[in-house]
């Protein structure tokens, strides 16, 4: 039987993203819902026909140990609340799926990881990416040399934040700014084209704190990595501009997607020799990124392998996060290999 998700938060993307794509998954199926909105949880259910068993509050979540229908636990909650619940549904015998950024600290990723493997329980984040028929196809170029040897990426990720009392713009919820939300995509491409890991990071923060948007979080953060190979990615988020870019340059061309990490509608160039094409990705293993996301972890789940982004993944990150708030407050670049 397809596996069963639990969606933990019926905001925009639980809700309004995740749910409806459950339609175009083979090996996973929503099995129930967990919202602070009783009225909102029991529709969902009922539009999706949950028993009312499967419908949880914040604070009855850990009944959720009871059910069999639900596999794994799927955490769309704002950042701050990612390790508890997490933690709570790994001792509840659930697998999890949890959302970008995996958590606010590297402490919380470190605690998360080892609830998991605790309840030998797979930890899995949402980092769908992965899963986009663009990125992919951009990651095999850039592996198999189609732009030559990578020598720079170049990352952009924003969006304009209007409303000040959002969750993301307090820091308790949300763990920071723009770098939490978005700048993770940046630094994620920055990664995933590169295929290495940075060696050192040098940041700089740019916020108007008379902005009532900004007084508790940045706006834009703007930060090079340097890798083992001499590469160096050139990574920016922010929240007073619509950006979305990932830019490869080889020593023998290019590949380039702008947009490049939204739902749809990505497009991608690659250029060589002087000559450039759009390029039209084959249809991407999964009919959606989400579905792939999805059904990539159910495949785990039953079989016992590690998700390809697993929490590790999101660790790795989040170092790298903390380390470019610290080299942006300290005014210096940080070794990340140890090194000083
Ligand atoms: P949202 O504000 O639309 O939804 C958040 C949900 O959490 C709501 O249902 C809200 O009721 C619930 N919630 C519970 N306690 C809350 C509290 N104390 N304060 C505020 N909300 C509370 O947010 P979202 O856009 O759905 O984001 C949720 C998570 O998903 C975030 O971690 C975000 O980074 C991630 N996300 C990922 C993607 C992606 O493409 N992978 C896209 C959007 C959001």
């Amino acid at each position: 039987r397809p596996l069963g998700y639990a969606i933990v938060g019926l905001g925009s993307y639980g809700l309004g993203v995740i749910i409806p794509q459950f339609a175009n998954c083979t090996h996973s199926r929503l099995a129930a819902v967990v919202s602070g909105d009783p009225a909102k949880a029991k529709r969902v259910a009922a539009e999706h026909g949950l028993p009312n068993r499967s419908i949880y509050s914040y604070a009855d979540f850990d009944r959720i140990r009871d059910n069999p229908d639900v596999d794994i636990v799927y955490v769309c909650l704002p950042n701050s609340m990612h390790a508890e619940y997490t933690i709570r549904a790994a001792r509840a015998g659930k697998h999890v799926m949890c959302e970008k950024p995996m958590a606010v600290s590297v402490a919380e990723c470190e605690a998360m990881i080892a609830a998991c493997r605790a309840a030998n329980r797979k930890l899995m984040i949402g980092y769908r990416c992965h899963f986009e028929p663009y990125n992919l196809e951009a990651m095999r170029l850039a592996r198999t040399g189609a732009a030559g040897k990578v020598r720079y990426v170049r990352s952009e990720h924003g969006f304009v934040q209007r409303d000040p009392s959002r969750w993301r713009l307090k820091r308790a919820l949300s763990g920071g700014g723009s770098l939490m939300d978005m700048g993770i995509y940046s630094l994620q491409a920055a990664r995933y084209m590169t295929g290495e890991e940075p060696i050192a990071v040098t940041a700089r923060e740019s916020t108007d704190r008379r902005d009532p948007r900004f007084t508790e979080v940045e706006d834009i953060i703007d930060w090079t990595l340097e890798f083992p190979s001499g590469a160096i990615a050139s990574c920016q988020s922010m929240y007073s501009a619509n950006q979305n870019h990932i830019l490869l340059m080889g020593d023998a061309g290019r590949v380039e997607l702008e947009p490049a990490t939204r739902y749809d509608g990505n497009h991608m160039w690659v250029g060589k020799d002087g000559r450039e094409r759009e390029i039209m990705p084959a249809p991407g293993p999964a009919k959606t990124q989400f579905a792939g996301q999805l059904d990539h972890f159910a495949d785990c789940v039953r079989t016992g392998r590690e998700a390809i982004v697993s929490g590790d993944e999101g660790l790795r990150d989040m170092r790298i996060v903390e380390a470019i708030y610290r080299s942006a407050r300290e005014g210096r670049t940080l070794r990340l290999d140890g090194r000083s």
